[in-house]
């Protein structure tokens, strides 16, 4: 990966080079902005969140990457498959939006093996003008109440201060800024206690092409679910998702609780996986839902799961990432050119409504599977799919009728809770 630059003076710092923090420094650069991205990981590195969603592939097209996503590299998504325990509650979702006249307009998208995927878009920043430094962000400069930027530690072990009009926190669930007192009280956004344990595999039973690369959703009972989501030819991304009691009750490792739960969970998945092996480590990750109130202000602007997390059961966090990127690019080139005056408010509304939205949809699913079945498979598919594309960011969107009867069902029970110990962030077991 490229070298650092030493300028110690920059329009924007951004903490984190995952897709948020790259696809924010790439407009900000393109734009002639100082922008440096400090990222603590080595290039190229494991990440969960594989499969993207149409909304997802719009924004990678708008950014000049559609050449780089397409032409094999990746396996093509047509849509999502959400398995019942019985044939009969299986429904399917394509990647497909309304046009501007309200006709359907299908098209794919990709799934992506991270390690790449970040590494080009990273390597994309610095080639559009993005500064880099492979350094961990300690603490943020000024006072949580308007930060002027960041202390950095390199590999070296030296420090750097680095001032900027703005600090951007990309950092994922390492949530800098929201660890730095910036963005107020984390909440629980009501899945928190859950626990995601995966790996690769080989020999998973996929649909026959042009299939091939289609996400599937297994559903087991209330939070426990799978997922199947195609990395290459013959590798495989293969998730369960349950409680995280049930699988401390279990007294099993990772790997054992795994195999057994794949076997157990729903018998769509049972057949898929008869004959798997697993080629990578099995990895879990528990306690990743959560949320801050704060995700713009003086100084300071949050983006992507540094602001929040809530639940990957249908794979929304890097089309979030990509879009929150976007939209705060040019709120954040408004609030340079007004002197710091600029109050983020267009990015604090869109923001607002979409994670909203995605709440409601998420919530609808888990509190009311058969009224979310009903709605997907056969009142509103078209609705159904249009929020699966990732179009949360659209006024038109609160005007969907399926969206309106989500409400109507979910009403008030989407509240959070606040965490006690605000230092708490979500946990990593590799
Ligand atoms: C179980 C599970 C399954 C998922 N599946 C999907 C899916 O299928 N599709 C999907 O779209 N999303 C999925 N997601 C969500 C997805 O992983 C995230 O939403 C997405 O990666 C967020 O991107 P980001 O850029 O905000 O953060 P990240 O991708 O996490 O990037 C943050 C970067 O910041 C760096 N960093 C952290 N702290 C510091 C620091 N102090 N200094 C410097 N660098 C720092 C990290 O090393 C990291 O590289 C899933 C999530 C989970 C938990």
């Amino acid at each position: 990966m490229q070298a650092v630059s030493t300028d110690k003076q920059y329009d924007a710092v951004i903490v984190g080079a995952g897709p948020a923090g790259s696809t924010l420094a790439m407009r900000l650069a393109k734009a002639g902005r100082r922008v440096l991205i400090a990222e603590q990981a080595s290039f190229p590195r494991y990440h969960i969140g594989e499969s993207l969603t149409g909304q997802c592939a719009e924004t990678l097209e708008e950014l000049g990457l559609g050449d780089y996503m397409g032409g094999g590299r990746y396996p093509v998504k047509h849509g999502v498959t959400v398995h019942g325990q019985k044939e009969r509650s299986k429904f399917w979702v394509p990647v497909q939006r309304r046009d501007d006249n309200g006709d359907p307009l299908v098209r794919t998208t990709w799934q992506v093996r991270r390690k790449e995927f970040d590494a080009k878009l990273l390597e994309t920043a610095i080639a559009r003008g993005a500064h880099f430094i492979h350094g961990t962000a300690k603490k943020i400069l000024g006072s949580p109440e308007k930060p002027d930027g960041v202390k950095v530690i390199d590999q070296t072990g030296a420090a750097h201060n680095f001032r900027a009009h703005i600090v951007v926190d990309a950092s994922g669930q390492g949530a800098f800024l929201g660890r730095q007192q910036v963005l107020g009280p984390i909440s629980d956004a009501g899945y928190e206690k859950q626990i995601a344990i995966f790996a690769h595999v080989t020999g998973l039973l996929l649909d026959p092409e042009p299939n091939h690369g289609n996400t599937h959703i297994l559903y087991g009972k209330s939070f426990h679910w799978s997922w199947v989501i195609p990395q290459d030819d013959s590798v495989t991304s293969l998730g369960i998702v349950i409680p995280n009691a049930v699988y401390k009750a279990s007294g099993l490792g990772k790997r054992d609780f795994f195999l057994k739960y794949l076997s157990e969970l729903n018998p769509e998945l049972s057949r898929r996986v008869a004959d798997i092996e697993i080629v990578s480590p099995v990895r879990a990750i528990s306690n990743y839902s959560y949320r801050y109130p704060q995700s713009a202000g003086p100084g300071f602007l949050a983006i992507g799961d540094a602001q929040g997390f809530l639940d990957p059961i249908f794979s929304f966090g890097v089309t979030i990432a990509l879009k929150e990127a976007h939209i705060a690019a040019s709120e954040i080139e408004t609030y340079l050119d007004s002197g710091g005056e600029y109050g983020f408010e267009n990015y604090l509304l869109k923001v607002k409504q979409a994670r909203e939205i995605v709440q409601l949809i998420i919530d609808t699913f888990w509190q009311y599977p058969l009224a979310f079945l009903r709605l997907a498979h056969y009142s509103h598919k078209q609705d159904i799919a249009e929020l699966f594309y990732g179009r949360f960011y659209e006024e038109s969107t609160l005007e969907l009728e399926a969206v309106k009867l989500m409400r109507e069902l979910v009403g008030k029970k989407t509240t959070a809770k606040p965490i006690k110990n605000s230092a708490r962030g979500p946990s990593f077991k590799k």
